[in-house]
């Protein structure tokens, strides 16, 4: 007996399309486009150097994107893998520098020449990764290194700053129980905010709907207060879980803010997957922007805890949006923020 794949639970047909409601384009602004090679580990980073390098991974999530209408993808891939990415695909990718520690004595100057080479590639954007798991590494939002990476890249002509900054609620719960360590779910934002109000001339991009899909209240003070921070759809699974049982109230927010939404995945090639793996994500983040498709997930999550009385895995309930509102997210804002001018 083979159990169902897990970006499969339910085996479902993902040529089923009927239910999509949108034909135009659409641009990814959140996915992980690499170099992949056979001994990358199955999950996790890749190893970025070494025999077997392939940019093959890549060319089939981006071929399976334009059967969903992905034109464009913003990636964010190792200093290294960008001319052989750039090469292989042109136009139909747009770069995003992770501002990093990967040890946590990586000296600062490292840091920022890594940033400057990739500026001088001519990266769009810069992400900070900050989720509570990266605190040993010092891998706060507000860091002083980060802010010397933003004032920097801002010199350099960059305007937007993508920043991961909360985790499921979930995980509050489970492996962030211990908050002295981690701090509070609200205690991600306070760096956030901060840099937010010091650097009020660039945009911030909240990945993963801010981080916070749990609370559309707070997505929309944070909206509300910082007119330059737009959140992006993607983790797939996370939105799956948490969005559909809010429908109405994240419906609500993005048809008030419809110009502060980007689509994203957060899809990233990995050097084992099965085609069907990319499908299932761009699949599933249509079918919940664009329809009113309602129905178990096809993508198994362990991170769903169902409540007494609940269905025992995840529904996907679409919201449906209204055409011009999909447009606007799907890819005129990001057309807008890729084109801003340099100040
Ligand atoms: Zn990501």
């Amino acid at each position: 007996m083979s159990e169902s794949p897990e970006h499969n639970a339910t085996g479902i047909d993902y040529s089923d399309r009927e239910h999509f409601t949108y034909q135009g384009p659409i641009l990814d602004f959140h996915a992980h486009v690499m170099v992949t090679r056979p001994g990358d580990p199955p999950s996790g980073p890749p190893l970025g150097e070494g025999p077997g390098a392939s940019t093959d991974q890549a060319a089939s999530m981006l071929e399976i994107g334009h059967a969903f209408g992905v034109y464009k993808t913003v990636t964010m891939c190792p200093l290294n893998d960008v001319d052989s990415l750039r090469e292989r695909f042109g136009e139909q990718l747009v770069f995003n520098a992770m501002i990093h520690r990967n040890k946590p004595d990586t000296p600062e100057d490292e840091i920022l020449r890594n940033l400057d080479q990739f500026l001088e590639r001519g990266v769009k954007l810069i992400k900070f990764w900050s989720a509570p798991r990266g605190r040993d590494r010092g891998l706060l939002v507000d860091t002083p290194w980060r802010i010397e990476a933003a004032k920097r890249a801002r010199a350099a002509g960059i305007r937007l700053i993508m920043v991961h900054v909360g985790d499921p609620d979930f995980w509050f719960r489970t492996m962030y129980a211990d908050s002295a360590k981690y701090g509070t779910k609200a205690d991600q934002y306070v760096g956030f905010r901060r840099m937010m109000e010091m650097f009020p001339d660039m945009i911030w991009i909240g990945a993963h709907m801010g981080g916070d899909s749990e609370h559309p209240d707070h997505l929309q003070a944070l909206l509300e207060a910082y007119p330059h921070l737009y959140l992006d759809t993607s983790a797939t699974k996370w939105q799956i879980r948490e969005v559909s049982p809010r429908r109405l109230a994240l419906r609500e927010l993005m048809l008030r803010f419809p110009d502060r939404f980007l689509f994203g995945t957060d899809l990233v090639t990995r050097h084992h997957l099965v085609p069907e793996h990319y499908t299932s994500r761009y699949w599933c983040q249509r079918t919940l922007w664009e329809s009113i498709w309602e129905g178990p997930s096809p993508i198994a999550d362990s991170d769903y805890q169902p409540e007494p009385g609940q269905p025992a895995t995840p529904v996907l309930r679409g919201l449906g949006l209204p055409q011009e509102t999909l447009e606007q997210i799907y890819f005129r804002n990001a057309e807008r923020l890729l084109n801003l001018p340099v100040i």
